[in-house]
């Protein structure tokens, strides 16, 4: 073992130390205010999983999304690679470091700046213990980072060259962060080079710093080459918690609240203040919003959003300029939930009057019935919709009850979305004790908001059923059949059906039984929002027809006779600009049933005569 000489503190570690320092004390400082402002939901929950397999879990996330990208890799290589270099290749450049002086002098205890200014203590012509792999390790890594910051270069640039069709803007403190974190890598590859000179073997540094030394002065050039090593590294530190940057260490923090099962969210509190600034900016979010692409609007994505919360500049009209979509939300390689997080700040701009919905009284008590349909306020303005489900439950012999408009209020939904949550517990109430009223064993919808709604925020004691999930339970159970026809049909998942409560599959596999499904560009995860979206109160008409034209166009690709939905707002909303017949599955269902399906409580008795 050798000793690194504990008499020479070199001046230029200072910078560095300073600025761990400074770092580590405002990320202390500020993560334990934020847990400090948990509630004591999210305080009970932080303590009983902090020393369970969930913490195990949460290292893992942390490994495959904060340091390989794993998401983001899936979306955008090239990004994705991008972001794993400086993250994963940084990482293993400290780990490999700290190791690194262990294997030098057998101690865990050296000095912190001992590992990241290594090669200034030690001489490469010094032999230790697998001297020759870790020189390589940390070589291969550090050309990790570098072949990293060449393609952040490129998306700065010509972000096309990544696939990126828009990019965030940086502010001062961001360029300046930037610039820092740019000169970390170069800095440090050089200083490693002039250090090894002319004794390098390591194939990067140590070639480098052959070829230097072969015409530089290489050792009057180490010192200012650490110096700016130091420095870059302190400007990098003392700016981060000002800037975008500062998403690297939240991130990690988030992961484990996410996994310890915290979510209860109040705005700009505990939970919240760890997802928000956990937003990296990186800007994904940007060319996946239809607001952005087809309507030019540009100041609402979801990434304009963080950013506004933590500058404090969050505006009601670009919080209220939102499809509500959750595109945002699938493309979000942090995967934090912007939909939920754009409601629950809308709140702070709800008004609510304490007298609407007083004409909502006491419920007088539903028919009893096995089924209750609950068509949905949208579907009154498609009712080919509700009139097939009743000719479908007919046929199949349902034991059902339609609430008419009399017996049920909106869902609830709308109100919720615009933030006005005490309007939304009022309809929620009318309408669950109607339900349970009827004492049905279950509740089926054919409106995908209102689906949401039923499953998220009524806690039913029933099952509760999109109609596309009910009617592919009767084809299954043989209670309907369907005729198949040559028709040539394109599905599309609506918002809340699909993004929103993952049914994808269900209405595929109707729509298969009366005809040839044929695949769009845009299917299940990446399907478009219809413009037509209850929850953006904002959006002109002239906007909203621009999304809505550009999804057509897209469904219509593929030349088909029919399009079809499951959702009564994107069947109205489509029809509108669509030349090509719209239909609901249900619509689609009820024109294809075999009209003489055996029922079968009929063909039971049948089979028992013939026994
Ligand atoms: S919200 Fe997500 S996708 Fe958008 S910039 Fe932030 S991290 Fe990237
Ligand atoms: S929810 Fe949809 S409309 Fe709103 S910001 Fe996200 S992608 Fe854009």
């Amino acid at each position: 073992m050798s000793t690194i000489p504990t008499h020479t503190f070199p001046l230029f570690v200072v910078p560095f130390l300073i600025g761990l320092l400074f770092i580590s004390v405002w990320l202390l400082f500020l993560f334990l205010k934020w847990i400090g402002e948990l509630d004591r939901n999210g305080l009970v929950k932080f303590g009983q999983n902090i020393l369970t397999k969930k913490t195990l879990r949460a290292i893992g996330e942390v490994f495959m999304e904060s340091l390989l990208h794993r998401k983001l890799f899936r979306k955008n290589p090239l990004l994705g690679y991008m972001h794993m270099c400086f993250a994963f290749g940084w990482f293993m450049i400290i780990l490999i470091g700290k190791l690194e002086v262990i294997a030098y002098s057998g101690k865990i205890t050296a000095r912190p700046y001992v590992a990241i200014f290594f090669k200034h203590f030690v001489s490469p012509e010094e032999k230790f213990v697998r001297s020759g792999m870790y020189s390589f390790l940390m070589d291969f890594f550090l050309l990790m980072i570098l072949s990293g910051l060449f393609l952040a270069a490129l998306k700065r640039f010509r972000s096309k060259t990544l696939g990126m069709t828009h990019t965030t803007r940086h502010n001062r403190i961001d360029r300046w962060t930037l610039a820092f974190l740019w000169l970390i890598f170069p800095a440090r590859f050089l200083a490693e080079s002039i250090a090894s000179g002319s004794e390098g073997y390591s194939f990067l540094t140590g070639q480098t710093g052959r070829l230097l030394a072969s015409f530089l002065p290489v050792q009057q050039m180490e010192i200012p080459f650490w110096w700016i090593y130091s420095i870059a590294l302190f400007g990098f530190f003392i700016l981060l918690p000002f800037s975008r940057y500062m998403h690297i260490p939240t991130e990690v923090a988030y992961i484990f609240l996410k996994n310890w099962g915290l979510d209860k969210r109040r705005v700009n509190r505990g939970f919240t203040n760890f997802e928000i600034y956990s937003c990296s900016r990186c800007g994904v979010c940007i060319d996946v919003c239809q607001l952005k692409t087809q309507a030019g609007i540009g100041t609402v994505q979801a990434v304009n959003f963080t950013r506004d919360i933590r500058s404090g500049s969050l505006c009601e009209e670009d919080l209220k300029n939102c499809l509500m979509c959750g595109r945002c939300n699938e493309a979000c390689p942090v995967g934090i939930d912007i939909t939920l997080q754009k409601q629950m700040y809308r709140g702070q701009f709800a008004r609510f009057d304490k007298n609407e919905f007083t004409y909502l009284n006491t419920p007088t008590p539903a028919e009893q019935s096995t089924v209750v349909y609950f068509p949905g306020c949208m579907s009154s303005l498609s009712p080919g919709i509700e009139q097939s489900m009743v000719k479908i439950m007919e046929q199949a012999g349902e034991d059902f009850k339609v609430l008419g408009d009399e017996q049920r209020a909106c869902c609830g939904r709308p109100m919720l979305l615009s933030g006005n949550t005490e309007a939304a517990q009022k309809l929620i109430a009318f309408n669950r004790d109607f339900i349970l009223s009827s004492n049905a064993k279950m509740l089926v919808t054919s409106c995908p908001i209102c689906y949401k709604m039923f499953r998220e925020n009524y806690q039913l004691p029933i099952p509760v059923l999109h109609h596309s999930e009910y009617l592919l339970q009767l084809a299954e159970t043989g209670k309907i059949e369907m005729e198949k026809q040559q028709l040539r049909m394109v599905y599309h998942d609506p918002c809340d059906l699909g993004r929103g409560s993952k049914i994808y599959d269900q209405p595929r596999q109707l729509l298969q039984q009366a005809g040839t499904l044929v695949p769009s560009n845009f299917e299940r995860e990446n399907a478009l929002c219809c413009g037509g979206s209850l929850g953006n109160t904002k959006i002109n008409q002239a906007s909203k027809d621009k999304i809505t034209k550009h999804l057509v166009e897209e469904l219509s690709a593929p030349n088909p006779e029919l399009l079809a939905t499951a959702c009564p707002v994107c069947k109205r909303t489509i029809a509108r600009h669509s030349s090509i017949k719209v239909m609901d599955i249900a619509e689609v269902v009820a024109e294809n049933i075999r009209k003489k399906t055996i029922q079968p409580n009929v063909k039971e008795e049948f089979e028992s005569l013939l026994k």
